[in-house]
């Protein structure tokens, strides 16, 4: 049972806040807490961690603590490292709870090691049950839950986001006591000299969208004139992101289709893939579009709440128990509308009195 736990979180390095995956560990953290009467320190690694510091210090924390500087502006595992370390050691926690975020998964395992601790990762929820406390996840492509226990402490471990309600309450005035690290100038080898992003309509994934809208390979195939309209499901889809705030999935066969030299859709890639071989995303809604629902793709829908797909094919995978809603209709067709109505919903024509006045 935790005696001391121990929150870790790092802001984001453009604009010095903390991501909605981070309150969530803290919702976990306080409820973990709550249930064991436990201690719990904030520790904030980042620039400046101070206007971040205060959106969380209205939650009853007991101390909050902060390595900061140009040193720990952007990612790097040797001073992410040395930072988290010395937050963990200054905090004396038994357990650390930190969101599984890009920076984090690269270094906590380290870390851990060298706090003659122990680490686990993709972890969906954190329980105490007969006073011993369990952490669960997923293994073999999400089909198998396992929970884990362990007697080695300090235990860092990273919690997936989508998985706790995250905290919520209001901003405070904030002490923060600065943890020092000096670095050693091999630390410092490493420089980020800038950032190349893809243009932010490219950026289709987004993992705190309610709806996760999937494409499939139907979207290039022949219809029912004969032809591929591969620009006109470009416009469609892109159309639908742009207005809905969707993330866009993709099937196997269709993020594929690049390598094969056929004709794709020009914003899907690898890292939009859903499924066995792809990502496992947790969004509350999933929209699924010429996409046959075969296993291998569905089990990636393990998180989505309510699905629902459509598919010219009624006997179609989603048919089969897959999906919550299948629409037997044309997808193109569908989309159309779909993006209809939502234009008319952000841009409402006006009633005959406005027009008048
Ligand atoms: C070991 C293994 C791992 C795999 N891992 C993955 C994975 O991670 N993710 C994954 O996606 N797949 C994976 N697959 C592949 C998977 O089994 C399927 O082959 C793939 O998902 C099928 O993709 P699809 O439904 O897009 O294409 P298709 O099977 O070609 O289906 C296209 C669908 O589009 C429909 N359609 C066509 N035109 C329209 C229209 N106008 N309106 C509506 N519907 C239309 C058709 O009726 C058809 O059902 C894996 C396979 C194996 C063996």
């Amino acid at each position: 049972m935790a005696q001391s736990i121990l929150f870790l979180a790092h802001v984001s390095e453009a604009g010095g806040t903390l991501p909605k995956a981070a309150h969530e560990v803290l919702g976990a953290a306080l409820k973990l807490k709550e249930q064991t009467g436990s201690r719990l320190t904030i520790g904030l690694i980042g620039e400046n961690v101070e206007p971040a510091a205060e959106t969380i210090a209205g939650c009853s924390a007991e101390r909050i603590l902060g390595v900061t500087g140009p040193d720990v502006a952007t990612a790097r595992y040797a001073s992410d490292a040395a930072a988290a370390e010395a937050l963990c050691r200054a905090a004396a926690a038994d357990l650390i709870l930190a969101p599984a975020t890009s920076r984090f998964m690269r270094v906590l395992a380290g870390v851990a090691h060298r706090l003659n601790g122990c680490v686990d990762t993709h972890v969906t929820s954190l329980d105490v049950v007969n006073v011993e406390l369990c952490a669960t996840r997923w293994y073999y492509r999400q089909r198998i839950e396992g929970v884990i226990r362990r007697d080695g402490r300090p235990w860092i471990v990273l919690l997936e986001s989508g998985c706790s309600a995250a905290w919520a309450g209001v901003a405070a005035r904030a002490t923060i006591e600065k943890i020092p690290v000096t670095l050693p100038e091999a630390a410092r080898r490493t420089v980020v000299t800038g950032i190349r992003a893809p243009k932010s309509d490219a950026q289709t994934i987004r993992p705190d969208a309610g709806l996760l809208f999937v494409a499939g390979a139907g979207w290039t195939k022949k219809q029912a004139d004969g032809k591929p309209h591969v620009d006109q499901a470009e416009t469609l889809i892109l159309d639908f992101l742009r207005a809905s705030g969707a993330s866009l999935g993709g099937s196997k066969s269709l993020v594929d289709q690049s390598g094969e030299s056929q004709a794709v859709l020009r914003f899907m890639t690898h890292l939009n893939q859903v499924g066995q071989t792809g990502s496992t995303p947790r969004h509350p809604k999933g929209l699924s579009t010429c996409c046959h629902g075969e296993e291998p793709h569905v089990v990636g829908w393990r998180f989505i709440n309510e699905r629902r797909a459509v598919n010219l094919d009624p006997n179609c995978g989603w048919a089969r128990g897959k999906a919550d809603v299948l629409y037997v209709a044309d997808a193109f067709e569908v989309m159309a509308k779909l993006n209809a109505l939502l234009l008319e919903k952000s841009h409402p024509k006006l009633e005959p009195a406005a027009q008048l006045a």
